[in-house]
């Protein structure tokens, strides 16, 4: 989740692959409180002037748990859930399963609600329409990956998606800082989509996004209710 201005990025979201993505330099335990302890010194060091939010990508486990305990999701500012296997289950299913993650009250965005991989794989077969219902009522932001083998969710949905009442988060998916600069395809195919920047946390300044990444996390059961979406407003 990078973010800011176009020009200029206020903040970054580092978001790691999860433990059960050790194939993929998934993060331990014990090395997400390293990588912690390194945000924290690098935060005190900007003094403001720049801002590093503590992320997660998760993996959606099969029954549609995500893979750390509460007790370390809680740690982070904000976790992406996303299913990077088991893509062929049947529609049912994998609807379950996804719908299951988005109710998780650690869930702050959905990744690449649909894991397709332009000219490489077709992505799951999901009820697209009740997973956005989904993320509306529990206030998880859908992203809009901007990978380009990716751009995902597609555009057709975006318009949908607002109507519900969802927010979206355009991400770069980078696996390399070089892949930062991913971002502006997720820009372009928001636009194309329809998606005006209010409705975009990363394209909201550091101090609404903190302020909306707290209170997430100061719900009292962690997900009963929604926050107010118009916080940004
Ligand atoms: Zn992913």
């Amino acid at each position: 989740m990078p973010a800011g201005s176009s020009s200029q990025y206020q903040y970054f979201g580092v978001a790691d692959h999860s433990k059960s993505a050790h194939y993929a330099r998934g993060l331990l335990p014990e090395e997400i409180e390293e990588q912690h302890e390194e945000i924290d010194k690098l935060n005190r060091r900007y003094d403001g002037a720049f801002k590093i939010f503590k992320g997660i990508e998760s993996d959606i486990l099969a029954d549609g748990s995500l893979d750390y305990p509460d007790e370390i999701l809680a740690r982070f500012d904000f976790v992406v859930a996303s299913v990077h296997s088991r893509l062929r289950l049947p529609r049912g299913e994998q609807t379950e399963r996804i719908l299951r993650a988005v109710s998780n009250p650690f869930t702050t965005i959905l990744g690449h609600m649909t894991g397709r991989q332009l000219l490489r794989r077709p992505g799951a077969d999901v009820d697209v329409e009740q997973i956005l219902a989904a993320c509306a009522r529990h206030g998880v932001a859908v992203e809009i990956n901007a990978n380009p083998w990716r751009l995902d969710l597609d555009w057709r949905s975006h318009r949908r998606a607002l109507e519900l009442g969802c927010l979206m988060s355009i991400d770069p998916d980078a696996h390399s800082t070089d892949e930062i600069d991913l971002v502006h395809w997720g820009v372009k195919m928001a636009r194309k989509g329809g998606v005006p920047p209010i409705k975009v946390l990363s394209c909201w300044d550091v101090r609404t996004l903190g302020r909306w990444l707290s209170a997430r996390k100061r719900r009292p059961e962690r997900g009963a209710g929604t926050v107010r979406r118009d916080r940004a407003a």
